[in-house]
């Protein structure tokens, strides 16, 4: 750590970030959409767009329009797509930073249709279509409806249809049979819009999982997220296996350590208690950080040359690690998660750790961390 009176850091490769975009990238042989939402899945909105950039990926997507234009107003031009918007969107901001979007009912497409008017400009957009995973997305019943509103706005010249999109269950899951099932209603989704006149759309529905081990979902562009971070989409421990590197390290300091008893309670509730004299090392990250409370007695982390399971319960701001004899002192380095390659654990690890996914473990991390990108 640089700054040896931060309590911790977010280390990211911003190189292994542009690796992963281009191992995947040259796996699928065709464009990749890059899923930079939730600040880069923790790695930093506009770093973590522009390292995918540099490895290869044609467009950028987001969840929230404020997103896209966090991107512009960095002044990052490439395509970039947001998808998940309230009603009562303006979007004209969209329009003018020429930012696309999706719908996926026709409220959602009158709204962009009234920012259209009102800029003179035309909306690039794609339709999301709900082939069974029952969350976004027009449902086929509802799909002509939207459909052929879509097909007038952009007779109309108010919208460009440049996507047709959906999103898949069990993509982690490379034998699950709604697999087939979804991809057959989304060719179905499919057919109906080109009927419609919707022929130039980009058709896309592979998330990170089905870009490494499901070919028959890429059609026209992937839309990794998690992969590009260089973490298993498919939830193994071994990210190589697809080529991939880990992107983040976490690190802290002990702040404390102290000699204690045999039989001292340890932490809120002494889930924990010494077996011997022992030292305890206090590490000053806790769930406020975005580090589990279900990491207490649980996760484990490189401290003092060995990996170690956390003392006791994990507060909001501070966890205990009982070091035994080994020597510690205030200062020492503390890795929670890593690429695994230096004897810290991985964010795969504590996943199992806590029983979380890996996802959950990076998006929420190091709010009030410094993040520094090698
Ligand atoms: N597409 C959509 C609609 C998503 O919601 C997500 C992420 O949740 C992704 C793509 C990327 O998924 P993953 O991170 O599993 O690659």
């Amino acid at each position: 750590m640089t700054n040896p009176a931060a309590r911790a850091e977010v280390v990211v490769d911003l190189d292994a970030i542009a690796a992963n975009t281009a191992v995947l990238r040259e796996h699928v042989g065709r464009p990749l959409m890059a899923v930079v939402k939730a600040d880069g899945y923790g790695h930093g909105l506009v770093p973590a767009a522009r390292a995918v950039l540099a490895g290869g990926a044609d467009q950028l997507g987001v969840t929230v329009l404020d997103e896209a234009l966090a991107l512009r107003a960095a002044g990052v031009r490439a395509p970039v797509l947001s998808w998940l918007h309230n009603p009562g969107t303006d979007f004209v901001p969209a329009l003018e930073q020429d930012v696309q979007v999706s719908v996926n009912a026709v409220w959602g497409l009158d709204e962009v249709i009234a920012a259209a008017q009102a800029t003179g400009r035309t909306a690039a957009l794609h339709l999301f279509v709900d082939t069974g995973l029952s969350r976004e997305g027009a449902t086929m019943a509802d799909w002509p409806a939207v459909v052929e509103a879509a097909a007038r706005a952009q007779a109309d010249g108010h919208v460009r249809v440049v996507g047709l999109w959906s999103h898949m269950a069990y993509a982690d899951a490379p034998t699950h049979p709604t697999i087939g099932a979804q991809v057959r209603v989304f060719d179905e989704a499919v057919a109906i819009a080109r009927a419609a006149g919707l022929t130039d759309a980009r058709l896309h529905l592979a998330n990170s999982a089905a870009t490494v081990a499901l070919p028959g979902t890429w059609y026209d562009m992937v839309r990794p997220g998690i992969a590009l971070y260089g973490l298993d989409p498919l939830g193994g421990s071994d990210p190589a296996a697809h080529g991939l590197r880990p992107a983040m390290t976490v690190r802290g300091r002990v702040m404390l350590t102290k000699r204690v008893p045999a039989g001292a309670g340890v932490s809120y509730g002494h889930e924990y208690s010494t077996d011997r004299e022992t030292t305890l090392a206090l590490v000053p990250v806790g769930y406020a950080d975005g580090v589990p409370r279900a990491a207490g007695n649980s996760a484990p982390v490189l401290a003092a040359g060995a990996q170690r399971r956390i003392a006791g319960r994990v507060c909001m701001d501070q966890f205990v690690l009982d070091v035994g004899d080994d020597a510690i002192a205030a200062g020492d380095e503390v890795v929670l998660w890593g690429p695994g390659d230096r004897g810290e654990p991985t964010a795969q690890q504590w996943a199992d750790a806590v029983g979380t996914i890996h996802y959950e473990l990076v998006t929420r991390v190091g709010g009030r961390f410094t993040r520094r990108y090698v």
